[in-house]
């Protein structure tokens, strides 16, 4: 259920910005690394706006591609369907480098 607390700053970042105007959306990037569940972090966010600036609003979700970091080479690769080998010196120690956060990208306010 960590999607309940990265809501609760997806919607403090959003009426930070919006500064008192109402939002139409706000476009979030989900990493493809991350464990964040679109539906779940859409449920949070219905719940939590209510009776906010932000209610209403419309999340739109985009994908960032996951990348990995070799431990023994130290080279970024990008996640090619869950293969965790490296590509340039076949190594099987890496860990994830990019695509495992989720953030706000940008947010539309009603003018
Ligand atoms: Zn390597």
């Amino acid at each position: 259920m960590h999607e309940l607390s990265i809501t609760e700053s997806i919607l403090e970042i959003a009426l930070r910005h919006a500064a008192g105007r109402r939002l139409a959306s706000v476009h979030l990037v989900i990493g493809e690394l991350s464990s964040y569940v679109d539906e779940s972090i859409e449920l949070f966010w219905k719940e939590l706006s209510t009776g906010t600036a932000a209610e209403g609003a419309v999340l739109q979700f985009a994908r960032e591609p996951g990348e990995l970091l070799c431990l023994d080479c130290h080279q970024r690769f990008p996640v090619r369907s869950r293969d965790f080998i490296c590509p340039h010196c076949q190594s099987a120690s890496a860990l994830p480098a990019g695509g495992k956060d989720c953030y706000v990208d940008s947010i539309e306010v009603f003018e």
